[in-house]
């Protein structure tokens, strides 16, 4: 398996869980910390969902189950080293990139991805720690999903209200001393095509320290025509229960006037950014300008000719993310995932490359919630244990990966050495008399806390 991610191990979990084929399991990660995006994506202030890592921690914990820190796939080790090694092995190495937006001034400093912002919440240890001064007063968040979501509810809580999560320290005392005070969300299509959910909108909607603003003109909308065919206009269509319930959600905060709390957040729906400015001199965001949007009568997106200016000193996009390639392994560079059927791996011809699977994001791309990697990996396992004979036949004697390793002269990490990075953090937070756990972040203190503990 390649990544400890909710997709590689809930594949693991399902291949030891099964009779038929006795088997073992390595789980390698580039990291010396499982679970993905789960430690690394999941917000802070999000316990209840981060608590799935207690149910992961049960499969690495088993005894067929080997997690491998620490080793990159590409970098450390190549296709030819794992398939001398194992008789299959199972690509779940998520969608670790953003996609662009496409527009002018997207590389001014200050212009930045939703990625960049949830890796330096998260403690990611590639992040770079100085990205996120906060000095800035407005700030525009593009984008309609829960990731743009969570990105917005953390820009706008206090510090008080984050200090019993995992936050890093460091981010911590960036956001007590953060000058922000509203956050605008630009979403290019309307409320019923948002792609959030009502339970985060719910988290938004319920924030204690900030006014949300919904324009009463955005969700103006008959909520009895929608989704039949009496709505006049093709947006009101097609629509999900789950949009309805949004619908309903923007149209009782439409209602709520501004109380004149610390900070504020702007929805702004059929809204797209065209450009984001630069400070002159300075070179840093100063300024989006966007366009008012609409949908045509063929239910594509318009623009109007509407332009406004929003006067935000940062420009957070949160537009989806993509799947990087993997050396050797087949790839599509338009859905950027790798090819597949049924989770067995197809190169350029459409034809399975043998002992090769896939699971997870990079798989179907970067959607669903963390359950649905669940039923996914259950379709591969299932291909895989059907392909089982055929792959015992295709490597009869495969060399210890231990061999592969040292050969490679590859320093590694294994699940002790997690457990040893989960007491520093543990030990951390009470050190500061803040909640279960407090990240550490930057390679160093990984090291340190692999070295000490
Ligand atoms: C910011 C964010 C917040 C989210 N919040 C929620 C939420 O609150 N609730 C929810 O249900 N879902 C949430 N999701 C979705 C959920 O995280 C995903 O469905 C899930 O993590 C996808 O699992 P995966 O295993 O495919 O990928 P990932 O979780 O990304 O795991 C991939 C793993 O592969 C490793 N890896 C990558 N490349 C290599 C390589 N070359 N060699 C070795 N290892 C490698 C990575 O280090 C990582 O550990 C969120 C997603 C994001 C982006």
């Amino acid at each position: 398996m390649i990544g400890s991610g909710p997709a590689g191990v809930y594949t693991a979990d399902a291949l030891t869980r099964q009779r038929r084929v006795p088997l073992r399991v390595d789980i390698l990660d580039r990291l010396p910390t499982p679970y993905g995006l789960v430690r690394y994506g999941v917000a802070p202030d999000h316990l209840k969902i981060k608590g799935v890592a207690r149910t992961l921690r049960r499969v690495l914990e088993h005894p067929d189950v080997r997690f491998v820190g620490g080793v990159g796939f590409g970098t450390d080790l190549t296709r030819a080293d794992l398939a001398r090694s194992h008789h299959a092995v199972v690509y779940a190495t998520g969608a670790g990139v953003d996609r662009r937006m496409g527009v002018p001034g997207e590389d001014l400093p200050g212009s930045l991805a939703a990625t960049d912002f949830v890796n330096w919440y998260c403690g990611h240890p590639d992040n770079e720690w100085d990205r996120f001064a906060l000095d800035t007063e407005e700030v525009a968040v593009v984008g309609a999903g829960n990731v743009a979501l969570d990105v917005v509810r953390i820009l706008a809580k206090t510090a008080d209200e984050l200090r019993h999560t995992d936050i890093p320290q460091a981010a911590l005392e960036v956001l007590a001393a953060s000058r922000v005070r509203t956050v605008h969300l630009l979403a290019r299509r309307g409320p019923l095509q948002a792609k959030f959910t009502a339970p985060e909108l719910r988290d938004l909607l319920a924030l204690p320290g900030a006014d949300v603003v919904v324009r009463p003109e955005q969700v103006d909308i008959d909520p009895t025509t929608v989704g039949t065919d009496r709505a006049e206009r093709p947006e009101l269509r097609e629509v999900s229960r789950a949009a309805r319930t949004n619908l309903r959600l923007l149209r009782e905060q439409a209602e709520r006037p501004p109380e004149g709390r610390p900070r504020r957040v702007e929805l702004h729906f059929w809204t797209r950014p065209e450009e984001i400015l630069g400070q002159q001199g300075q070179g840093r965001v100063s300024g989006l300008r966007v366009e008012r949007t609409r949908m045509d009568a063929d239910g594509r997106l318009e623009g109007t000719g509407e332009h406004t200016v929003l006067d935000v000193g940062m420009v957070l996009r949160s537009v989806g993310y993509a799947g990087v390639p993997l050396e050797g392994v087949p790839f599509d560079s338009d859905g950027r995932t790798v090819p597949h059927d049924r989770g067995r791996v197809l190169d350029a011809e459409g034809r399975v490359v043998s002992g090769d699977y896939v699971a997870g994001w990079i798989k179907r791309g970067a959607t669903g919630v963390i359950g649905t990697n669940k039923s996914d990996a259950a379709g591969t396992v299932r291909a895989l244990l059907e392909d089982a004979p055929k792959l015992r036949e295709a490597v009869p004697d495969p060399v210890p990966l231990e061999r592969v390793l040292d050969e490679r002269g590859l320093a590694h990490s294994d699940y002790e050495g997690w457990l040893r990075i989960d007491t520093a953090e543990a030990g951390h937070a009470a050190e500061l008399g803040r909640g279960e756990r407090v990240k550490l972040h930057g390679w160093d203190a990984y090291r340190k806390a692999l070295e000490e503990n």
